[in-house]
């Protein structure tokens, strides 16, 4: 492809067009049927966010780097859509977890201070956000729009015909707590969560065997758990490629292979051009509006044009092995809280996921790190996986200080949009995110009270 190919190809359907609502103004003058949008980033956000959009009646055109949907972040994480745990990584007792765990190979949050100013502003914002108040309103952010969320999950998946497509189970999360003071303190979130129409059942160790019978070798050392029935898992990364058919059989274009370099304005209000590379040649994309869903990697390509996104990549890693011994390998989903490790039953699969590193955009996969999951797997899950047969996975979870995603107009362009900065719920809060920019984006009022950006 030459030089404009793409371009050309664009410009005729994406003329840039005058994007009339103002951030103030509450009514598009433009009906989302003559609006091209496209999305930038085919990740869970990405994928989710062109079938809200396409839904509401835009056309929408998705550039994706990769040669499919989700092959960064939303491939291999930890499968869990985990409403019942909205509160944040900022918390007051965060800083103290990852000073006692300081130096520790399984440590849950792990920091590898750099010399990258983005990197200290960031731990200063996490640590504003540990502050009780304000981990409290984050908290009760996060759970309505993980309620809210779930609800467009099960909505999508029957209307989109994909709910047998990712190896989804809806037996809910057990949450595991082998220390006894954890487990005491961690009974405190079940009266505020229950506000939200999020239930917790307190279990007994015994209880918990019952519930997840592949849990009866690691029982004596429980100190208990909280179950939540209504939680679910699946595989983000064949829910997104599933989806990315659909959409792409209703008339939704992917562009893959499709590199965004440089975002433009000609006269400073509007994104105006969208530089992308291709193998095949180079061009400028204009739309009517520009979504960006990028992950952890929209942070560096909208400092050129002024708008600071304040995510920073949170490593994590996780290991996928075919069952090995299947009265071990539990259906339900789990949560370890002591280590911050998920394991979900994916079809034939066990993912066991986990931690997080400050580290930099450094995908690289640290064998430390990927001994601390298969250690895990065979002290709580013995027999369940072969571990020699584990693949090991890292990816960067694009995290806000506060963990709330960034949805909604960015600050300085009027038709510049933001899906993205799920941190480690992506899977969880992708479904209402995407439902609640697409409303937006219409000019309608959210429906959920959730403080969405530019209103
Ligand atoms: C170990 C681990 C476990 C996790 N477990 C869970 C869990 O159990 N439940 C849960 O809810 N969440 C979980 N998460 C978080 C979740 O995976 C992320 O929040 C989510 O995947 C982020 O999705 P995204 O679409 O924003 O980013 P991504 O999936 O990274 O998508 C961004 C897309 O943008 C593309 N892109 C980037 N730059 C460019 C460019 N310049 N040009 C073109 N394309 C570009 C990328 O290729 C990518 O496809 C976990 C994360 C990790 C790391």
């Amino acid at each position: 492809m030459r030089r404009g190919t793409i371009r050309a190809e664009y410009d005729a359907s994406l003329r840039a067009r005058r994007f009339q609502p103002s951030a103030r103004s509450s009514q598009n003058s433009e009906t989302p049927m003559s609006m091209n949008v496209i999305v930038l980033g085919a990740g869970i956000t990405g994928v989710t966010t062109a079938w809200f959009l396409h839904r509401a009646g835009f056309r929408v055109t998705v550039i994706e780097r990769q040669d499919t949907a989700a092959q960064e972040t939303s491939f291999a994480n930890g499968g869990q859509i985990s409403v019942s745990h909205p509160e944040p990584w900022a918390t007051p007792s965060a800083p103290f977890i990852a000073l006692r765990w300081l130096g520790r190979a399984g440590a849950p949050l792990k920091l590898r201070p750099r010399l990258d100013a983005a990197q200290w502003q960031w731990m200063a914002a996490f640590l504003r956000e540990c502050l009780p108040n304000r981990c409290r309103r984050n908290t009760a952010a996060i759970a309505q729009l993980a309620v809210h969320s779930l609800a467009e999950l099960r909505r999508l998946k029957e209307e989109a015909d994909i709910a047998d497509t990712y190896d989804a189970q809806a037996r809910g999360i057990l949450h595991l707590f082998f220390d006894a003071t954890e487990f005491e303190r961690a009974q405190t979130r079940i009266a505020p969560l229950a506000s939200f129409g999020i239930e917790l059942r307190p279990c007994a160790a015994g209880q918990c065997a019952d519930i997840e019978s592949a849990l009866a070798a690691c029982a004596p050392q429980l100190a208990g758990g909280l179950y939540a029935p209504n939680d679910e898992s699946g595989d983000s990364m064949r829910f997104s490629q599933a989806l990315a058919e659909r959409l792409a059989a209703d008339g939704v274009r992917f562009h893959y292979g499709t590199h965004v370099e440089r975002l433009h304005s000609a006269d400073g209000w509007r994104v105006t051009g969208v530089d992308v590379r291709h193998p095949k040649g180079s061009g400028t994309l204009s739309a009517d509006a520009i979504v960006i869903c990028l992950g952890s990697h929209g942070r560096r390509l909208l400092r050129p044009l002024g708008e600071r996104l304040p995510t920073y990549p949170l490593k994590g890693y996780s290991i996928t092995a075919p069952v090995h011994d299947i009265a071990h390998a539990p259906q339900v989903s789990l949560t370890d809280e002591s280590r911050r490790i998920v394991c979900s039953r994916l079809g034939e699969r066990l993912r066991i996921a986990g931690t997080a590193e400050l580290n930099g955009y450094h995908p690289e996969i640290d064998p430390a790190r990927i001994a601390a999951l298969l250690e895990w797997a065979e002290t709580r899950l013995p027999n369940a996986i072969d571990p020699q047969q584990a693949i090991p996975w890292a990816g960067l979870r694009p995290a806000t200080p506060s963990g709330l995603p960034l949805i909604g107009r960015g600050k300085h362009y009027e038709n510049l949009w933001l899906n993205t900065g799920h941190g480690p719920l992506g899977w969880t809060l992708a479904c209402g995110s995407a439902s609640l920019l697409a409303a937006l984006m219409r000019g309608e009022k959210p429906a959920v009270d959730f403080p969405v950006l530019g209103r």
